[in-house]
């Protein structure tokens, strides 16, 4: 159950689109759907791959939206115009916490190894109770299902206990993840 009623989200996917349409398709539709909960967007600033799908989706249909980018990654990841706020940080590690401060729940979306690496670090945080905020991970068309086999495998093995790996909450659709975070 979600105690605190979520007021801005921070969206982990993609700086590049994948190769198959149906994850803009996804995106676009989380965008959207923060807008109409009323929820403001804390992402990365960039205007590439999902990251300016969502980014866009979102303004477009309303949505404040925050961008909190490195300086170093300032030009590579081609910073996203019009935003509500913008944050240039000066690493990575400023970035990520800065993001997280302005968050009150993850969705995770398709990406790679940023993506990846910025849901694990929010998952080990939850696991050693430095939050309590709910990370969503969109397992979209299975796409991190072999995320889930990973997870599943560790407790089995006694690294980790469900407890922990059920911090992690897993839906395969842009609106069960708004139903979770609304209800
Ligand atoms: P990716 O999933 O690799 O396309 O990256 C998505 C986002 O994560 C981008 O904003 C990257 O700047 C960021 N990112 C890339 N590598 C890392 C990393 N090692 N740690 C945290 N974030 C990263």
């Amino acid at each position: 159950m979600t105690v605190k009623k979520i007021k801005s989200v921070c969206v982990y996917c993609g700086s590049r689109m994948g190769n198959k349409p149906a994850y803009e398709e996804l995106a676009t539709e989380v965008g959207k759907l923060l807008a109409s909960n009323d929820m403001t967007l804390v992402y990365g600033a960039g205007s590439i791959g999902l990251m300016g799908v969502v980014a866009r989706a979102a303004k477009d249909a309303g949505a404040p939206v925050i961008g909190i980018i490195p300086e170093h990654l300032d030009a590579i990841e081609i910073t996203q115009e019009g935003l509500e706020e913008l944050h240039v940080t000066d690493d990575m590690h400023e970035r990520k916490k800065m993001m997280f401060d302005r968050s009150d729940a993850f969705i995770v979306l398709p990406g790679g190894l940023g993506t990846l690496d910025e849901t694990m670090e929010m998952l080990t945080w939850a696991q050693l109770s430095l939050h309590k905020k709910p990370i969503i991970l969109l397992n979209y068309k299975e796409f991190w299902s072999p995320l889930v086999g990973l997870l599943k495998h560790i407790t089995d093995d006694g690294f980790a206990s469900e407890e922990h790996t059920d911090l992690l909450t897993i839906v395969e659709s842009a609106e069960q993840a708004f139903e979770h975070l609304t209800s």
